[in-house]
């Protein structure tokens, strides 16, 4: 394939971020938008391992707004973007003690206020486990249900994403590295990249490249405090855990009672989380999930699950995500004109990267991937800058035990 020598726009890192805002560069009418991947598409970061888990509640109302922003883009997919996300309605419950109960109210509140009163609703266990009979919830004092919440399918989103970039004109470069961002004027601008493919002049670059994103940027003396962590699914067979109304029915789910999560996968199997790991090394390749860690996150998931506990596992993987010190992402202009951030998603990406694509583009064809312009309100609590100058980042209105 003959590659371009020269683009208006390079975004770096082929996960379900960079595809999505090379995507709307190219709808945008940027020009010639390259997008590479040192893997393939989808297939070597977070998104090739991701729970795909979508849901509103956040303790943070600013990553509510973003997630109630993409989830009509997962709704109505095939008109937005073409093709199949494998969005599924299974609904959300996000479960918490005595203490939080307040905390709960005030965050589904704003998932009401952001996405529309029908969308999140405060329930109690009684209703819960009416809804969900695979349910055990002890311990439970209340519940936000959200019916629309459920999971899709990060691969095929991502997937998709490029799909229908390419369809727009965008050029898809897998299989090439990015080494260096270039700069010109003294190190003013950006001036493209330095890839295994050889060099690519554009006046814009954007690093999405997840856990292994932030290196360029320091090698131009950008520091990002992207750190990888490992985290895990694993996956079991529990009949009935996907058929609404079968006895062993349960939600997609995140329990702050003890800090497990779990979905449905189809009708008859079942994903739960095992906690992410700070022991990583970026070269290596991702430590596969431990004994120890799978039969300390089944009990865990047992509590709210009991027939998991007799579950036969089907399948176990674990992936690399970048972590920002306060687990949200950065997202906006840094260092030298032209280089746009859009990394550290912090194990809750996929949800939000819809709005966060959207959002990215506008700011980019505004002309503003230029430090201390960038105008769009609903990014401005993300950027680089909140972590210089000793700040502490983002911090949730009311945080729970786990969140
Ligand atoms: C096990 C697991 C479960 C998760 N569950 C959920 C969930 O339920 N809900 C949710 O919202 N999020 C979840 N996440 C997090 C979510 O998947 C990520 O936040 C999201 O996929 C990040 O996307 P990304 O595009 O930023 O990064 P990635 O998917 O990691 O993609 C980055 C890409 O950049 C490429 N790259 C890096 N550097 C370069 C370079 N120099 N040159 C070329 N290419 C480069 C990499 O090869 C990689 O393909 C989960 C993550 C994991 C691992």
């Amino acid at each position: 394939m003959s590659r371009s020598a020269t683009a208006d726009a390079i975004v770096v890192g082929g996960g379900v971020v960079g595809a999505a805002i090379a995507h709307r560069l190219a709808e945008a009418g940027l020009g010639r938008v390259v997008l590479c991947e040192q893997a393939r598409v989808a297939a070597h970061g977070a998104t090739s391992r991701s729970g795909g888990l979508v849901r509103l509640h956040h303790t943070v109302h600013s990553d509510t707004v973003l997630t109630a922003r993409s989830l009509p883009v997962f709704e109505q997919w095939a008109d937005i973007v073409g093709g199949d996300c494998g969005y599924r309605r299974t609904g959300f419950l996000q479960l918490v003690g005595e203490q939080y109960a307040g905390a709960l109210a005030v965050h589904t509140a704003a998932a009401a206020s952001a996405a529309g009163p029908r969308r999140a609703e405060v329930i109690d266990p009684a209703e819960a486990a009416r809804l969900y009979p695979g349910l055990a919830l002890d311990g439970v004092a209340a519940a936000a249900f959200e019916p629309d919440g459920g999971y899709a399918d990060p691969v095929r989103a991502a997937t998709a994403w490029a799909v229908a970039a390419r369809r727009l004109g965008a050029e898809v470069y897998e299989g090439v590295r990015v080494h260096e961002v270039r700069t010109t004027g003294g190190g003013e601008r950006v001036d493209g990249v330095e890839s295994t493919a050889g060099r690519i002049a554009a006046p814009l670059v954007v690093l999405a490249g997840g856990a292994w994103g932030s290196a360029p940027a320091e090698r131009l003396g950008v520091h990002v405090p992207v750190v990888p962590r490992r985290i895990g699914l694993a996956q079991a067979h529990l009949p009935g855990a996907g058929r609404p109304g079968s006895p062993g029915s349960v939600p997609t789910c995140i329990d702050d009672t003890t800090g497990g999560y779990f979905r449905p996968d189809g009708t008859d199997r079942f994903f739960f989380g095992v906690p992410s790991h700070p022991d990583v090394e970026l070269g290596r390749d991702v430590a596969p999930l431990s004994d120890g860690e799978l039969s300390a996150a089944l009990a865990t998931v047992a509590r709210r699950v009991p027939a998991a506990a007799a579950a036969p596992l089907t399948g176990t993987r674990a992936g690399l995500d970048g972590y920002t010190p306060d687990k949200r992402p950065v997202i906006g202009p840094a260092g030298p004109d032209g280089l746009y951030l859009a990394l550290g998603f912090s194990g809750g990406g996929f949800k939000m990267s819809p709005a966060v694509a959207e959002l990215a583009a506008v700011e980019i064809l505004d002309g503003q991937a230029v430090a201390g312009k960038a105008e769009q309100p609903l990014l401005a609590p993300y950027r680089l800058g909140r972590f210089t100058g000793g700040g502490r980042g983002i911090r949730p209105e009311a945080p729970y035990a786990h969140m």
